[in-house]
């Protein structure tokens, strides 16, 4: 019998899998603590529960964490993380320094549909949606790494903040993303405040209402062009998920959870990084509680598109400063290892280059 992934199952589906192998009720909670709150990775560190027992639960639940096959540090503290699942797909995740602690970024898809023309993922094409395990087990693994053991309520995590910012768009792989987030979430496990919970969408705006109604999480938009004409060239979802559909959507959100959205807008040289292009973002956001996120373009082959200059930015930054918005520019992680937005591409390695090179894992 195929074994079922722990990481897979919430705190109720867990119950119902030990009860029908008739494990008491009080063993549940015992074992998602010692898994998410202690970080056990197998029953043979599991001391509270009897050989027995452990023999018993193994037979139909792993504990196998994702495999980490090669990590990629910056310059500047970040790590990319490179997972290979068990069908041979990979992702990555990155883990960001943030001062005091780390955040992660975690990949929902293996690959992505959207076909964003500045995303080096998107330039990949798309394979399939992650499992609940697979997005949960990123987070683990950026746990072991850190050795961010015992998750305690004095003890300062390190890992605080979760970003859906890696590989894939997060809300068409709504059902998993949310249950994810919940497991993350549980306060009788790792207790990841959901405010400290990132998810990013290209715009798929019919889940916006789903996420908000299960969640308390916080919303970010992948706007990158303020009409539907460029928006439509750079991101060809725009043409299912038009811009004033978009930008309501989001005055909805903001309005109903009281929360404040996050836009972020990639400036793509001489695209999308005039002084009109910042005149229409003020124009299309009037009225919006937000914050924008400048990034500048981080060049990939292939891409064609190049990185505005330093003052370009800073003119596109005032237009929006001197009409009142909180603007940010970030100036990307991890460059220097290609793990900043938008250069994330294990897919492009799925087959023949990383099975060469990664082996001795396919023979494990
Ligand atoms: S930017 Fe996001 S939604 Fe667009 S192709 Fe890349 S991963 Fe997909």
């Amino acid at each position: 019998m195929e074994k079922v992934n722990f990481y897979d199952l919430d705190i109720s589906d867990l119950e119902n899998v030990l009860s029908s192998i008739r494990v008491e009720r009080y063993r549940t909670k015992q074992l998602w603590v010692d898994v998410y709150r202690n970080g056990k990775k197998s029953f043979d560190e599991i001391s509270t529960l009897s050989n027995i027992l452990r023999d018993n639960i193994s037979g139909i639940i792993s504990l196998k964490r994702l495999q980490v096959v090669d990590i990629k540090e910056s310059d500047d503290g970040t790590q990319k993380i490179l997972i290979m699942l068990d069908d041979g797909n990979f992702i990555e995740s990155v883990l960001i320094p943030r001062g005091e602690y780390y955040a992660i970024c975690v990949s929902s898809q293996v690959g992505c549909a959207m076909g964003c023309k500045f995303c080096c993922t998107g330039y990949h094409g798309f394979e399939r949606n992650l499992t609940v395990g697979e997005i949960v087990g990123q987070y683990m693994i950026a746990k072991d790494l850190l050795c961010d053991w015992p998750v305690s309520k004095t003890l300062p995590k390190k890992v605080k903040n979760v970003v859906f910012m890696g590989m894939g768009e997060p809300l068409l792989n709504c059902e998993n993303v949310i249950k994810a987030i919940k497991v993350l979430s549980n306060d009788s496990g790792l207790g990841v405040s959901q405010h400290r919970v990132t998810v990013s969408t290209c715009g798929i705006f019919n889940k916006i209402k789903c996420v908000s109604e299960c969640l308390n999480v916080n919303l970010a938009i992948s706007l990158h062009a303020a009409n539907d004409v460029l928006r439509s060239k750079l991101m060809p979802i725009n043409r299912k998920y038009p811009l004033d559909k978009l930008l309501s959507t989001c005055k909805e959100y903001c309005k109903n959870s009281g929360k404040i959205i996050t836009f972020e807008y990639m400036l793509i040289n001489d695209i999308n990084d005039s002084i009109n292009d910042a005149k229409e973002l003020v124009k299309v956001l009037t009225g919006m509680r937000c914050k924008i996120n400048l990034i500048a373009f981080n060049e990939w082959e292939k891409s064609g598109f190049t990185t505005p200059q330093k003052e370009k930015i800073k003119e596109f930054e005032n237009v929006l400063k001197k009409k009142g918005y909180n603007v940010f520019v970030r100036y990307s992680s991890g460059k220097d290892i290609n793990a900043a937005c938008g250069q994330l591409k294990a897919k492009v390695y799925n087959g023949t280059l990383y099975r060469q090179k990664y082996k001795q894992f396919y023979s494990m």
